[in-house]
């Protein structure tokens, strides 16, 4: 049985390291028919976590992120799609993970640490942010998934979730399921840099190009990227390696976008030698990056914009998702407390 659950932060509409880095992915893996689920949630309660003064930014992008996935080509027809506050099973099997990780466990989390410098919180971290590590775990195991689909900033909670279902499954009985990582087959897209050289395009860090962004806003966000701050004139030597221009090229530059754009070059390879070399001002290959994008983006584009006109029916679907999402995780839950012992009143 191979299941899929992975999702998404209602913080912000969907970017570009989303869609490198796990939604074109996940779309491939639906229409391969060769999964048995799909599960992908939209992670309210977790976005909550560092933004409980901040309700309507999370409530305003739950159907954002939906218009995102539906405009991606993710389908309800062959995924659930569901929110996950609306999945109160979650909570109850976080608080049961909970006596199965330590505090000094959860401190030594990459990612967390590094989040929790991001938001500057410093002695102040939410308890509930602290550890949704564990909320995490509960996600994937509430659906048994064994497959989920990541950026790379996301392994330490799948290692997270891996120790958790060792130690449930030693206690009490082999019950849960222990997932693996899906990172993008090309590293670049396991962590997209931002448009200002930050090591992560993040929702959180506004460094971002949308999926809905119009036309013009992608030509402007381009043309204002970061790039290697010692390549001053057009003739001197330039670097490519940790250039955002040539980063999101490698994440996005088929040969064929040569002969369509740029056709004084037969590919990457030499267009990346010409700017090393230099004698290639930035200027044109950022001409050539935003023919790139606009051509992966408009259809995108155009699709989300259809959809939202009807927001309604967005909502019928998270709802109808969330239904079914609801019924699996009520069994595992089951399951769970009768491994545990817990469930008193069979
Ligand atoms: P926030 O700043 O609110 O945390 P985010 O931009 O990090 O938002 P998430 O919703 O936390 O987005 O991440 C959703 C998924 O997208 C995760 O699997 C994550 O690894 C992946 N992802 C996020 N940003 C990038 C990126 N820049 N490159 C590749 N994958 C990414
Ligand atoms: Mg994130």
């Amino acid at each position: 049985m191979d299941i899929i659950l992975t999702g998404d932060r209602p913080t912000g509409r969907l970017h570009l390291g989303h869609y490198v880095g796990s939604l074109k992915r996940r779309v491939e893996m639906q229409n391969s028919g060769e999964y048995d689920k799909i599960f992908i949630m939209i992670a309210d309660a977790q976005a909550l976590t560092d933004n409980a003064d901040n309700i309507n930014k999370v409530r305003s992008n739950i159907s954002e992120v939906a218009l995102d996935y539906l405009a991606c080509g993710l389908s309800p027809d062959k995924a659930t799609i569901f929110i996950q506050s609306q999945v109160p099973e979650l909570c109850e099997l976080s608080f049961y993970y909970m006596n199965l990780v330590t505090v000094s466990r959860l401190q030594r989390n990459p990612t967390v640490k590094n989040e929790i410098q991001l938001r500057g919180f410093k002695q102040s971290i939410p308890v509930g942010f602290f550890t949704y590590p564990i909320s995490q775990a509960a996600d994937i195991t509430a659906f048994k998934a064994n497959l989920v689909p990541v950026g790379e900033d996301q392994l330490p909670m799948i290692e997270q979730t891996r120790e958790i279902v060792r130690s449930f499954n030693t206690l009490y009985q082999n019950v849960l399921v222990e997932p693996n990582a899906i990172l993008p087959s090309n590293s670049i897209c396991s962590r997209l840099p931002g448009l200002d050289g930050a090591a992560k395009m993040s929702k959180s860090l506004g460094n971002c190009i949308y999926l809905a962004d119009g036309s013009n806003d992608i030509k402007k966000k381009v043309q204002s990227m970061y790039t290697d701050p010692t390549h001053l004139r057009v003739e001197d030597p330039g670097h490519t390696e940790n250039n955002p221009v040539f980063v999101y090229l490698d994440a996005f530059c088929k040969d064929e976008h040569f002969a369509a754009f740029l056709p004084e070059y037969p590919n990457l390879d030499e267009l990346k030698a010409h700017y090393q070399r230099g004698g290639l001002g930035d200027g044109k290959v950022k001409k050539f990056l935003n023919e790139i994008l606009q051509n992966e983006l408009r259809p995108i584009r155009e699709k989300r914009e259809v959809l939202a006109n009807d927001v309604g029916a967005i909502f019928e679907m998270l709802k109808n998702g969330s239904e079914k999402a609801q019924a699996v995780a009520a069994q595992t839950l089951d399951e769970v407390k009768t491994a545990m012992g817990i469930n008193y009143f069979r």
